[in-house]
């Protein structure tokens, strides 16, 4: 971020428990209160300390580089993560650990939560949604999972995004159903009621504050139970998943974001040796691509130059990765659904792994 200090003003209290926070700031008062400086540019940053709360914080705080060595990093990253890099590509070209990156991706997936969680404040009612379950797996092939996405029909807007782990199925020899069985006894099967779940927590958030709405599927069992538990009045229109996927075909929204996950996600390649190992991580990725897809790329490659953002009425103009990573946005003022919180803290387990590392840092966000 470019902050002038001399005509800069902080937005608001860093401090979660202080009035200033979140709400007015017109009686705020804080002071400035000298300089300290680092080995990146600008060299120097400006400090202040509220005069309410005596919590001192700086320019710095306000930044998405907020307590990072390499501020460039994260533009870089960013478009490397949507551009169908690994975790490990990607840390050989920009020259650092690939724990480095991994970490950064985490932070930035979590800066994209809040930042389409602020964009989906002000949207506009969707009319018709087109929902799907994208399938993929984590750590192996016995552990699948759906990230459950909902596209609005009329702009392409990437709504939501949930996730329901499944049991493996389909044709497998003898020793994989065996292995399948050992894996099971091991870790637990997965919650049949799996894809039922994640719909709801979808709908639930696509249907905030709508009476009524149209939803396009594909017959998946699940989907009719989902849609009845809601709360709205729902058109359900069921296409044939085995109907041509052509631009008429009534799903075609959300098979043109399947087929932008595959092309532009490393993890999700097909025969890829980059596949996710935590469901965690890919919710990650996955909220970055859903940020790019909404506000930086065009809704049609060769087609104006609007993005499904735009046509939402969201922003006024296509966004660059300087724009989306101007500002800082703080957890604690920004609303995020149950499913979307335990993104954030990263509290989504790999049975199978035993450690899975919570977000729990205090200050790099
Ligand atoms: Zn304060």
């Amino acid at each position: 971020m470019n902050i002038e200090t001399s005509g800069w003003h902080p937005p608001h209290c860093p401090n979660p428990n202080c009035k200033y926070h979140n709400g007015s700031t017109d009686s705020w008062c804080y002071k400035r209160k000298g300089w300290y400086t680092r080995l990146a540019r600008p060299r120097r940053i400006q400090r202040f300390t509220c005069l309410h709360c005596n919590r001192t914080f700086s320019t710095q705080t306000y930044s998405t580089t907020y307590w990072q060595r390499l501020p460039k990093l994260d533009m870089q990253i960013f478009m490397m993560t949507v551009g169908c890099m690994a975790n490990r590509q990607i840390a050989r070209a920009v020259d650092v650990s690939p724990e480095t990156i991994n970490r950064h991706i985490a932070r930035l997936g979590r800066h994209c939560m809040l930042l389409h969680a602020k964009l989906m404040e002000r949207a506009i009612a969707h009319s018709t949604v087109v929902i799907d379950g994208f399938e993929t797996f984590e750590l192996s092939q016995y552990y699948p999972f759906h990230h459950n996405v909902a596209v609005d029909v009329d702009t392409g807007f990437f709504l939501y995004h949930t996730d329901s782990p499944l049991r493996r199925k389909g044709r497998m020899t003898d020793f994989q159903k065996q292995r399948r069985e050992e894996l099971e006894k091991l870790n637990g099967r997965p919650d049949p009621q799996a894809v039922r779940k994640g719909v709801v927590n979808l709908l639930e958030e696509i249907t905030k504050r709508r009476s009524t709405i149209a939803i396009r599927s594909d017959e998946h069992p699940a989907y009719r139970p989902a849609i009845r538990s809601i709360d709205c009045d729902v058109r359900h229109e069921v296409t044939n998943s085995k109907d041509h996927r052509d631009k008429r075909n009534p799903l075609w929204e959300v098979n043109l974001l399947d087929l932008l996950i595959r092309h532009g996600t490393a993890a999700h390649k097909r025969e890829t040796i980059a596949w996710p190992k935590r469901r965690q991580a890919s919710a990650e990725r996955l909220s970055i691509l859903q940020v790019w897809r909404n506000v930086i790329k065009r809704r049609w490659e060769k087609g104006a130059p609007e993005s499904p953002a735009m046509l939402k009425g969201l922003v006024s103009r296509l966004l660059s990765v300087e724009d989306v990573l101007e500002k800082r946005l703080f957890r604690t003022r920004v609303e995020l659904s149950e499913v979307w919180e335990r993104y954030y803290d990263r509290m989504v387990v790999t049975t199978a792994l035993g450690v899975n590392r919570r977000h729990e840092l205090t200050y790099a966000y």
